[in-house]
């Protein structure tokens, strides 16, 4: 399983779904992208191998930004619905996750008791408790902290809000995720190798770090929300 993720100014399609070509071998059951232009947040998904998840996607359209993931069941049978990502039911919020949330029962209880949930994954609770944060008034970056001081359990996770063109917000916890730099682009990966097709420049990230990625710049920031310098390293590897 794993996760990738660009924003910048290339057509955003065949880097992510190369990128999940190089992950194959980290051995998954189904595999999608959400991806996004100026305006909307499109989600396409399909179980099985990447080469039928290129098939039911729109080549066609021109997006920008966006996140991608290979998926290892562990809450719900490998089928369409249950692949990543997963949206909130109002639209706005498009979630990507690698790992499992032991306590995702009583996040459900305690946030979405008037919630109609559309998958059995673990993974949609966590983007249905954002939207709901974010619906009684906290910015995004305020919903996507709460839910992460409230998530017991592994997770890299990539976070695309369609009212926001400009950021994608990245976390992890004990599962593997790396930031890529590029010239007008940045990235998030599983694995260096997924990305070398486009840079071999990458920046660690540790657990409990939230990280807003944009196109021209990277903020880390650790639990307090003090931000975090940190120097990129060039990856040695042949692609
Ligand atoms: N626990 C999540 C699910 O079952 C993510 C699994 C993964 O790491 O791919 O959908």
């Amino acid at each position: 399983c794993g996760i990738v993720g660009y924003i910048g100014n290339d057509n955003v399609l065949e880097i992510l779904l190369k990128g999940l070509e190089k992950m194959e071998y980290r051995g998954y059951d189904s595999a999608g992208i959400g991806v996004r232009n100026d305006e909307e947040v499109k989600v396409f998904k399909e179980k099985g191998r990447i080469r039928d998840l290129r098939e039911k996607v729109e080549t066609d359209f021109d997006a920008t930004v966006g996140i991608g993931h290979t998926r290892w069941a562990t809450h719900g049978v490998p089928n369409v619905v249950n692949a990543h990502p997963h949206q909130s039911t109002n639209g706005r919020f498009t979630l990507v996750h690698n790992g499992v949330i032991e306590n995702y029962e009583q996040l459900k209880n305690d946030h979405l008791g008037d919630v109609e949930l559309v998958s059995s994954t673990d993974t949609e609770i966590i983007v249905e408790v954002i939207a709901k944060l974010a619906d009684e008034g906290m910015t995004t970056e305020e919903a996507f902290n709460r839910t992460l001081g409230e998530l017991h359990g592994s997770y890299a996770l990539g976070l695309l809000d369609e009212e926001d063109p400009d950021v994608i917000y990245v976390a992890k916890n004990k599962s593997p995720l790396l930031l890529g730099k590029g010239e007008d682009f940045n990235v998030i990966t599983s694995d260096a190798m997924a990305m070398l097709q486009i840079t071999n420049e990458f920046v660690e990230l540790m657990d409990g770090e939230v990280v807003l990625l944009k196109k021209d710049d990277i903020v880390i920031k650790d639990k307090e929300g003090n931000a975090v310098e940190r120097d990129s390293y060039i990856a040695e590897i042949d692609a």
